[in-house]
C-alpha cells in the first residue's frame, strides 16, 4: 500500500553561537554540506575577507555604507557589532526558505540571536557551542593563525563576555570532539524537526489517517 503523503512543516531557524575558535565554523560547514533541506544563512560583513574565505560563501563582503543601507532599508533580520565590524543577516533568502518548508542555519552571535528570538521564538533553535577550556580556545585561535596577534587578544578577551551569555541558548555543548560535538547537533536538529507545533499539515495528515478504513 502506498504511503499516506508527509505532512508538510514549517522551517526552523537552527542558529549556532560560540566565542571565535570553539569550532563552530567547521561545525556550520559541515552541517550545511551533509544535511538536506538545510539553507547556510550567508552574512554580510564589513570585516575584511581572510585568505581562506570565499565572498559570496563565507560570507558577502560588503563597506560600511552599503552596510548601513541594508540595515537602514530593514533588508537585515538582525545585525550586531561584533569585534568592531558590522554583521548582518538578510532578510529575503531566510523567509523565502523557511516559506518553502526548509530550515536554515545561522552562524551568528548572541547578539543577533537575541533578536532573532525576539522575533520570532518559536521557529528559533538556538545551540551554543563552548570550549573544552580557556587555554584550548587560545590554542585553536593561534593555530588558525589568520589574524594578527592583537586581533588574537580581542577575540579572547570578547570570548569571556560571549561564554557569559551562555544562558539565551536552548542547548549547550561542550566542544572537545569535534566529531561527537557534530552528532549532538545532529540529534538536537532531528529532534526538533519531529516537534509536533512545526507540523503545520500534521491535523490534516491525522484525519486522513483515521479515515483510512483497515481490514
Ligand atoms: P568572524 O569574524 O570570526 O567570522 O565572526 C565573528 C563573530 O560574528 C562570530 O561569533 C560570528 O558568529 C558572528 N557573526 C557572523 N555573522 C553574523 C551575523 O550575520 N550576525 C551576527 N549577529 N553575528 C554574526
Amino acid at each position: 500500500m502506498a504511503d499516506l503523503i508527509r505532512p508538510a512543516r514549517r522551517g526552523l531557524m537552527l542558529v549556532l553561537s560560540s566565542p571565535s575558535g570553539a569550532g563552530k565554523s567547521t561545525l556550520t560547514r559541515t552541517l550545511s554540506q551533509k544535511e538536506t533541506n538545510l539553507d547556510l544563512s550567508i552574512s554580510v560583513t564589513t570585516r575584511g575577507r581572510r585568505p581562506s574565505e570565499i565572498d559570496g560563501v563565507h560570507y558577502r563582503f560588503i563597506d560600511r555604507e552599503a552596510f548601513d543601507l541594508l540595515r537602514d532599508r530593514d533588508d537585515l533580520l538582525e545585525s550586531a557589532e561584533v569585534h568592531g565590524n558590522g554583521y548582518g543577516t538578510p532578510r529575503k533568502p531566510v523567509e523565502a526558505a523557511l516559506k518553502a518548508g526548509r530550515d536554515v542555519l545561522f552562524d551568528i552571535d548572541y547578539q543577533g540571536t537575541q533578536q532573532i528570538l525576539e522575533k520570532a521564538r518559536e521557529d528559533v533553535v538556538a545551540i551554543f557551542i563552548l570550549p573544552p577550556s580557556m587555554a584550548e580556545l587560545r590554542s585553536r585561535l593561534v593555530r588558525r593563525a589568520e589574524d594578527a596577534p592583537e586581533v588574537i587578544a580581542r577575540r579572547l578577551a570578547n570570548a569571556r563576555d560571549e561564554i557569559a551569555r551562555w544562558h539565551v541558548y536552548d542547548y549547550v555543548i561542550i566542544n572537545d570532539d569535534l566529531g561527537a560535538a557534530y552528532e549532538s547537533v545532529r540529534s538536537i536538529l532531528a529532534a526538533e524537526r519531529l516537534k509536533r507545533s512545526r507540523a503545520t499539515g500534521m491535523p490534516a495528515f491525522v484525519e486522513t489517517l483515521l479515515g483510512e478504513q483497515v481490514g
